[in-house]
């Protein structure tokens, strides 16, 4: 799944991106979703782990058009992990308090801990995105916008934060097709907005926009990882397997006890019941 990942400095066109690929799994449906059971048990762990450690920090970014399955992916590739070792939060169009601060100020507070897997549903990339497309800031103020994340990145993995980024990567076709299944399931409706329609005329703003900043955003330390998402089972096999490695190559391990044990144990055994 490694293919996925954007090297620094590489010039993103997304026609060159196949949201239909599944290349990286050479097997059906069925064994992949039996290899993501699997990942999610190994993901649970290596959660434990990081917790138990308390010294590293995990950040994973989430970044799509509507539909592409940003919720979706959270539930299928979080379920099974310990709701206390990982928090989500998902970033709306800025309050009157927040448009009243520097755009990283939300972004920050909800930065992880030591510990902690934090998962950004959308992000400070929206300030790149939706502010671009719809003109919310003008050119001047958005453009250094790039530098500014960098560096902010750049500082929290400097103080420990592990950071990666998924776009997950749909068709416009696809786009509609999840619209028409929404309408047609009234369970499904309230996910519908009367400003789907208008977004999906923006699509190629929007792709000139994600091209950008997958081209200038994806560094060694906070790596974009462009996920084919028209099938959801290989987008999850997909983020899943990019997070487990990721924890993996840190090779988390359970801290030693930092006082005697044997003494312990043998104050334990002495006491009455
Ligand atoms: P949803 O994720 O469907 O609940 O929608 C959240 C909405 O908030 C999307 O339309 C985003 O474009 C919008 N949004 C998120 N961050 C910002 C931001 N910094 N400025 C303006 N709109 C934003
Ligand atoms: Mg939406």
């Amino acid at each position: 799944m490694d293919k996925y990942r954007i090297k620094p400095g590489q010039n993103v066109q997304l026609k060159d991106f196949d949201p239909d690929d599944k290349s990286g799994w050479n097997r059906d449906k069925e064994s992949g979703d039996a290899k993501l059971v699997e990942l999610r048990m190994e993901l649970d762990h290596l959660q434990e782990v990081l917790y138990a450690e308390n010294k590293r920090k995990i950040l994973i970014v989430l970044q799509a058009m509507d539909t592409a399955g940003k919720d979706g992916t959270i539930r299928s590739v979080f379920q099974g992990v310990n709701p206390q070792g990982v928090r989500v939060a998902s970033f709306k169009v800025p309050s009157i308090a927040e448009q009243a601060h520097d755009y990283l100020w939300r972004i920050h507070a909800e930065a992880p801990a030591n510990g902690e897997i934090m998962i950004f549903n959308r992000s400070h990339y929206e300030n790149l995105l939706v502010v671009r497309v719809h003109n919310l800031a003008p050119e001047e103020i958005w453009q250094r916008r790039f530098q500014h994340i960098n560096n902010f990145e750049r500082m929290l993995a400097d103080e420990g934060t592990t950071i990666i980024k998924f776009f997950l990567n749909i068709d416009l076709k696809t786009q509609k097709q999840r619209l028409m299944d929404r309408l047609n399931d009234p369970q499904k409706q309230w996910k519908l907005s009367t400003s789907d329609l208008p977004e999906r005329k923006l699509w190629p703003a929007y792709t000139q926009a994600y091209e950008d900043v997958l081209s200038k955003t994806s560094t060694e330390y906070a790596p974009w990882y462009v996920v084919p998402s028209n099938h959801n089972w290989y987008r999850d096999l997909a983020v899943a397997s990019v997070i487990v490695d990721t924890l993996k190559m840190l090779k988390p391990g359970f801290p030693k006890s930092t006082f005697d044990l044997e003494a312990y144990r043998t104050q334990l055994e002495s006491e009455k019941d």
